[in-house]
């Protein structure tokens, strides 16, 4: 068993253009002066993905999709395959966001069959879960976590190939997050479940936690019990509001 190496990882989702490499470059710049104890990850629009991979070659910052196919290829207009995505130089995808969930109808058996492509092709899924406002209140957290961990993970997950995000819907973009107490709570069953279900490994898979992270509270956020890292959404376009999270990891 190994102790996972903390992630804060950028969702940049339909955000960015070319002249974003100006945000990459001063990361990058942070990042070089004042390295971090965790790995930092970027997945910006797809467009973007060649032109960043030229920006951030060894410095430590990694890329990733925002989501792939859950087929090799084939005629599917729009879609991307994990394997483009390696092809792009992305070591990550993220499957399952729950604004995939919601818009394009993704249910936790396709958010299945995607991270198990993305294993297929050496890929890392971060694979997303959350629960609605209305969940949370009428007291179904757990279940529904519990439920979707089982159905969206793939039986060939392992600590290197896998990541957790847990990110409640209602906290995504809204500026509210959940108390301590109850993000330790549903990251202490997230561990459960993990090292139930693949043994010893599961303690070393790296859940993060998402909705609403903010320089102001990835402090204490990135200090609770199973918290091996953040997913970042709308703080993660400007290097400097990025790096005053990932700050929490010097
Ligand atoms: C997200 O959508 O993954 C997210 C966490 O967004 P935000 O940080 O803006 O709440």
């Amino acid at each position: 068993m190994t102790t996972p190496r903390p992630l804060v990882a950028g969702n940049w989702k339909m955000h960015g253009r070319y002249s974003s490499s100006e945000e990459v470059n001063a990361l990058v710049q942070m990042l070089r002066e004042r390295p971090a104890q965790c790995d930092v990850l970027i997945c910006p629009p797809f467009t973007l993905l060649m032109p960043f991979s030229n920006l951030i070659e060894g410095y430590g910052l990694s890329l990733g999709g925002q989501d792939c196919h859950h087929q090799s290829e084939g005629a599917h207009t729009g879609d991307i395959s994990a394997d483009m995505l390696k092809d792009a130089a992305c070591s990550y995808v993220i499957v399952g966001h729950s604004e995939r969930r919601k818009w394009h109808r993704e249910s936790d058996k396709r958010v299945s069959e995607k991270a198990a492509m993305a294993h297929k092709e050496g890929l890392c899924a971060i694979i997303c879960v959350g629960e609605s406002g209305k969940q949370r209140d009428s007291g179904e957290t757990l279940d529904v976590i519990a439920g979707q961990l089982k159905k969206s993970m793939p039986d060939d997950s392992v600590a290197h190939n896998t990541v957790v995000a847990y990110e409640p819907i209602w906290a995504i973009g809204t500026g509210r997050t959940p108390s301590v107490e109850e993000i330790g709570e549903v990251h202490g069953l997230i561990r459960k479940h993990l090292t139930g279900r693949f043994g010893l490994d599961g303690q070393s898979f790296r859940i993060l936690y998402g909705g609403s992270v903010k320089p102001e509270n990835a402090a204490e956020l990135m200090s609770i019990n199973n918290v091996d890292g953040a997913l970042v959404g709308g703080a993660s376009l400007k290097a400097a509001d990025f790096n005053g999270i990932i700050e929490a990891y010097r």
